[in-house]
């Protein structure tokens, strides 16, 4: 079993259910202070009163730069900064692409890409200052595409090739991870908004062997993992200097 981290301080958004939450559950199992975020503020409360200390909810809609500055200012304040930003918080609106899912498109754009960008760039200074970690929720669609899921699976594409880039650039002060699930059993098709394409998704989802449990594992163990940040720093420089 990985070593527990005790004291490190892990900031997750969409933490009120599904894979946030038991990402929540996770580290604080590990040893870390947690502080979750999400919208639904009843959630998070009572996520926060069954963790016990430790655990800080706090409201926050990624759509919104300025609760996410309060947030981080919360978070230096009570935790003294985080060490880690999950980035989570996402919402998959399937359907078929037309004009009348275009409020879906821009919500799926506004929290799934921009929200973890924002986040990202909000909680940067904290995470730079203690050897952070930065890890983003993508999904298999991140590397697929399947008729139906085209403005969903560009956001998951956009957080992989934004994750990619921002892996190299901040070594050796942060380490990046990108995490792709398949099908896993949250809430996450419900609120598909596309009434048939909602019902023949959750159809899917009601076959789901994953549990969100076994998603929030991976990232605990690969939080626990030491960084090989020599190793990394030479896979950065042009094959021709390798060797
Ligand atoms: P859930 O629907 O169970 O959870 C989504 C979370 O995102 C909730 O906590 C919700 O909180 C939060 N959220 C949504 N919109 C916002 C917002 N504007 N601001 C802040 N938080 C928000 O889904 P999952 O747990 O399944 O999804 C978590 C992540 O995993 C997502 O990024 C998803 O794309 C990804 N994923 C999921 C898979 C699956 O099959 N379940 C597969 C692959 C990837 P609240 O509503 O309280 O704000």
């Amino acid at each position: 079993m990985p070593e527990p981290t005790p004291g490190r301080v892990a900031v997750i958004t969409g933490a009120s259910c599904g894979i946030g939450a038991a990402t929540a559950r996770a580290l604080h199992a590990d040893g870390y202070r947690v502080a979750l975020l999400a919208r639904r503020l009843d959630r998070i409360d009572a996520l926060a009163a069954e963790l016990g200390d430790g655990a800080l909810a706090i409201g926050a809609d990624v759509t919104d730069r300025g609760e996410l500055v309060t947030a981080a200012g919360r978070v230096q304040d009570e935790f003294g900064g985080a060490d880690v930003l999950v980035n989570n918080a996402g919402t998959m609106l399937l359907g078929p692409f037309s004009s009348e899912q275009r409020d879906d498109y821009h919500r799926m754009i506004e929290v799934n890409l921009l929200g973890a960008i924002t986040a990202t760039e909000v909680f940067l200074s904290q995470l730079e200052s203690g050897g952070g970690d930065l890890v983003n929720i993508s999904s298999v669609a991140g590397r697929t595409a399947r008729a139906g899921n085209g403005v969903y699976a560009a956001t998951k594409w956009g957080l992989n090739g934004w994750s990619e880039s921002l892996r190299q650039e901040l070594l050796p002060d942060i380490r990046v991870t990108l995490i792709e699930p398949g099908i896993v059993d949250t809430e996450l098709p419900t609120h598909i908004t596309h009434e048939a394409t909602r019902q023949a998704v959750q159809q899917g989802y009601d076959a789901a062997t994953v549990k969100p449990e076994e998603i929030a594992e991976v990232i605990a163990f690969a939080l626990s993992r030491p960084r090989h940040l020599v190793i990394n720093e030479i896979l950065l420089r042009p094959a021709t200097q390798l060797g």
